[in-house]
């Protein structure tokens, strides 16, 4: 039986088959001797012990399309990474971090801003003219208004996406508007387990049926990871995964930091210093583009502040 690990909790994996119905399974030796761990997301073939019981053994762990380090997880298409326009303020340097560690997984992100309905046009101007400059997509939405959700999930439809996010902008009100028999998906099993270990958060994955034609999910997947048959790609996913817990930058050096700000670029040719650090150096073009207003103040400022942690953390620069 073919199905996706939905999520795993101390060596269990909740996997649902393309029936719906969700097994608890361990993963057998196979995998400790090949030190291949099942990953949330993954596409499993999976032997059913009791049917009564909903017990299994994953066999097989078909082949990745990718695999996320940070959060961990398998065959992701893209991340949605939720702020609150105000209510609370969006922490920039929480926001550039999580930019960072998606663009160095080269996963596509689309920036969402909740609580347009509390917040002023200007504030939302500010957000949009920063994030948009650099390419990404941005949203405004209001979840309790249920403004915006339309343009949201023509984004996510067909596709897996994780969605993060810090707590209390309404990361779990969305997915309630989003999955709303997430409970009935969970499954009694696994919150049985999770009893007591309320302090642990997992990622999960939530197959959306609303944006999903679930007609042909009975599919054959090819060796490769592809499928056959017509409707398999547009099942939808979202991946709630666990708050910002460790946001550290690895591989980000004070040197390659400026990578991750692509709208500086543009104005680099104009900094009278080749390997200009955009800090401290006169007649930088940088800084002019910032006093003239074409890049985002926010993100420059933010970029200072990373810059100065990075050096800290580095005492060779
Ligand atoms: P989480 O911590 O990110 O899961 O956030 P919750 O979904 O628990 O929401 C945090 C608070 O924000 C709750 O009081 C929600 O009612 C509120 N909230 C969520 N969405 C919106 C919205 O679109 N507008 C406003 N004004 N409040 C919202
Ligand atoms: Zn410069």
């Amino acid at each position: 039986m073919k199905g996706r690990i939905l999520k795993g909790i101390a060596g269990f994996y909740y996997v649902e088959t393309y029936e719906e119905k969700v097994y608890e399974c361990k993963a057998k030796g196979i995998f400790r001797k090949t030190n291949l761990k099942p990953l949330v997301g993954d596409d499993v073939e999976i032997d059913i012990i009791d049917e009564e019981k909903k017990l299994g053994n994953i066999t097989e762990i078909f082949p990745r399309k990718n695999q996320l380090l940070r959060p961990p997880v398998a065959n992701v298409d893209q991340a949605v990474i939720l702020f609150a326009i105000v209510k609370p303020n969006p922490s920039y340097n929480l926001l550039d971090r999580f930019l960072i560690m998606m663009r160095q997984q080269n996963l596509p992100v689309i920036i969402c801003f909740n609580k347009q309905d509390i917040a002023t046009a200007s504030e939302q101007q500010e957000l949009h003219d920063a994030y948009e400059k650099c390419g990404y997509k941005v949203l405004f939405i209001s979840v309790i208004e249920e403004k915006g959700l339309d343009e949201l999930k023509e984004l996510l439809k067909g596709k897996t996406t994780t969605l993060a996010g810090p707590s209390g902008v309404g990361k779990s009100s969305l997915l309630n508007k989003l999955v709303p028999n997430a409970q009935m998906q969970t499954g009694d099993l696994s919150r049985k387990i999770e009893r007591g270990k309320n302090t642990t958060r997992h990622s999960e994955l939530f197959f959306v049926e609303e944006l999903s034609d679930n007609v042909d999910r009975n599919v054959d997947i090819n060796v490769d990871g592809s499928a056959d048959g017509e409707g398999t790609t547009c099942d939808t996913y979202v991946i709630d995964t666990p708050g910002f817990t460790s946001l550290e930058m690895r591989d980000v050096t004070p040197d390659n930091l400026m990578q991750f700000y692509p709208e500086f670029a543009e104005y680099e040719p104009e900094c009278r210093f080749g390997g200009c650090s955009h800090i401290a150096e006169p007649d930088c073009g940088v800084k002019r583009a910032i006093a003239e207003g074409k890049i985002a103040k926010v993100r420059y400022d933010n970029y200072k502040v990373l810059y100065e942690e990075l050096k800290n953390m580095r005492p060779d620069y």
